[in-house]
């Protein structure tokens, strides 16, 4: 979001707002107090705001007024109300507002922080529909696209796959069960056998009197339901904590092969990921190297500096492999001073001059610390992997290291 129109009375919510905002992204805020304000701020000449925060009630508009002003300037808006009514909401409803907030508890401005970081992230979320029905898939796209999803659509099992196949980015599936002249439950359990639960939401859209085929779905492995004739605010609501769900595990799933300081790839991403993924680029005739990396007398840098600083070193160190990983190279720390990067590359010259490259910047620059800059060096062992076997490399690649260690440090030898 660039830039955001909040048109708002009460100063101590305002602020409020203003406070969510800055800690969520960075944009430009315009402000308003009053519909004639607001109304001033859009006619004058600067970049349209890509998203309206309004107060419903304002001393000089006080029937929503606001909402169709925003959307005379087609701005998607999103509501503040004091209260939650029925009334109000099939009102702002019904004026194609994306969402309401109801300002009546410090939670609303929680709701308010992951609503606009779900609109941002969502142009990068795909959801797939698929139902036969036209008018119906169209109701459905329709109330996502508002809240900007990148939304795929297909009238049958089999163009549904082709998308989804096509479409990694796919990360939740609304899929009509019954669709004339083909099973869902087929197709579900077809699907469940390549995306588990963790990794693709299907929603099922059901009819109402239909108990019995909603729970088969979850028993096949949908992961929830939605029915037909529900209103758009359900939709989107149980899309998107089906979505977060989802999100969630990916995350948690990272910080699991990731090293908390650097942010690199850790010891467990070696043997759960890392070794399929060379196993499948050697299929292909590609070759992979394990090169690892220990810093020379890094507890000196602790002893004399702090470990402040030795972690200063160690991400210094981290970022600069990083920035020479390649897109099918992967750079891991395995723990204290050691490093490791699996590069792919035709040739052991092709990985030496790399990693020499590494050396030279690292021992030319060395590390900025506060007290200034310290010479830093580290010691390189490189080893081919043979037929997928990373642990044999591993100990090829520690035996040189040894090596280049026994004979000075600041060195590289390949085996
Ligand atoms: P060599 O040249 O033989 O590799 O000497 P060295 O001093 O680097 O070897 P050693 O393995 O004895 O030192 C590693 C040190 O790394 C010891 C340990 O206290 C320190 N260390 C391990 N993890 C961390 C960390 O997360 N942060 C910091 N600052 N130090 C760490
Ligand atoms: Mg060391």
């Amino acid at each position: 979001m660039q830039s955001i129109l909040l048109v708002e009375d009460a100063s101590f919510f305002e602020k409020a707002v203003l406070m969510t905002l800055r800690n969520i992204e960075e944009c430009n805020v315009y402000v308003a107090r009053s519909y004639k304000e607001a109304e001033e701020l859009l006619k004058s000449p600067r970049e349209k705001p890509d998203l309206a925060l309004v107060d419903l009630t304002l001393p000089d508009a006080r029937d929503g007024q606001i909402v169709d002003l925003t959307k005379t300037h087609e701005i998607p808006t999103i509501v503040f109300t004091s209260r939650w009514a029925a009334h109000i909401r099939k009102s702002v409803y019904s004026k194609g507002v994306m969402d309401y907030v109801v300002k009546d508890s410090p939670s609303s401005l929680d709701y308010l922080s992951e609503l606009i970081l779900q609109l941002r992230r969502n142009p990068e979320t795909g959801v797939l529909v698929i139902d036969d029905s036209r008018p119906a898939r169209e109701k459905i796209v329709n109330v996502l696209k508002q809240h900007r999803y990148q939304v795929f659509e297909a009238s049958s099992a089999v163009e549904g796959q082709k998308v989804l196949e096509k479409n990694p980015q796919i990360k939740l599936l609304l899929l009509d069960y019954v669709m004339p002249g083909e099973d869902g439950f087929a197709f579900l359990k077809a699907i469940r056998r390549n995306y588990s639960r963790d990794d693709l939401a299907i929603l099922g859209l059901s009819g109402v009197d239909d108990g019995e085929n909603r729970v088969r779905f979850l028993k096949y492995g949908a992961n929830d339901f939605i029915q037909k004739n529900c209103s758009s605010e359900e939709i989107l609501l149980r899309v998107a904590q089906n979505l977060k769900m989802i999100d969630r595990i990916t995350e948690l799933r990272d910080r699991a092969i990731r090293d908390p300081l650097t942010g690199l790839y850790n010891r467990r991403f070696l043997f759960s990921q890392a070794e399929a993924h060379i196993k499948n680029a050697e299929a292909e005739n590609r070759s992979y190297w394990v090169c690892l990396v220990d810093i020379d007398k890094f507890k000196s840098i602790n002893d004399t500096y702090g470990h402040v600083a030795g972690d200063t070193a160690l991400l210094t160190i981290a970022r600069s492999l990083q920035a020479l990983a390649g897109p099918s190279d992967f750079m891991l720390r395995l723990g204290g001073d050691e490093f490791c990067a699996l590069l792919s590359c035709e040739s052991k010259d092709q990985a030496a001059l790399k990693m020499q490259t590494f050396l030279d910047k690292l021992r030319l620059t060395g590390v900025k610390l506060e007290q200034g800059n310290i010479n830093v060096t580290a010691s390189v062992g490189i080893a081919h992997v043979e037929n997928g076997d990373i642990t044999g490399a591993l100990d090829m690649a520690d035996m040189c290291l040894y090596r280049a260690k026994d004979g000075g440090r600041d060195k590289l030898i390949a085996c």
